[in-house]
């Protein structure tokens, strides 16, 4: 039997996170905060390209997936591969929602719609 293939793990401190992202990507990726709807910087984004996490760069989702929610935040029906991000149940705020995570380094993305995934800051490669 192979050994089961344990994926690097990219763990930092939150002073060097705090050193390495800007303010608004800090808050969104390393505390789960929200940018404004409407404000990102990929929202309305629509060139080809890969989107990847803005704290460790693995990449997430392709822009074939990325569909207009209405929402004011970048969606993706479907990650890149299954394995690069993950899911937590988030009962933040007294509700019930199902937050997506890097896989690689454990930055908040965003949170599952009903219509898809809703990720917020990523940054294109
Ligand atoms: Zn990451």
């Amino acid at each position: 039997m192979p050994e089961k293939v344990v994926k690097p793990e990219v763990v930092k401190s939150d002073e060097e996170w705090r050193r390495e992202l800007t303010a608004e990507q800090y808050q969104v990726a390393r505390r789960k905060g929200t940018e404004p709807a409407f404000t990102g910087q990929y929202w309305n984004h629509h060139e080809d390209g890969t989107y990847s996490c803005v704290c460790c760069g693995n990449p997430l989702f392709e822009s074939e997936t990325k569909f207009d929610s209405g929402t004011g935040w970048p969606s993706f029906s479907a990650p890149i591969a299954p394995e690069s991000v993950g899911t937590e149940t988030d009962s933040a705020y007294g509700m019930r929602r199902v937050e997506v995570v890097c896989n690689k380094c454990g930055a908040h993305l965003g949170h599952v719609l009903k219509m898809g995934l809703r990720p917020r800051v990523c940054a294109t490669a």
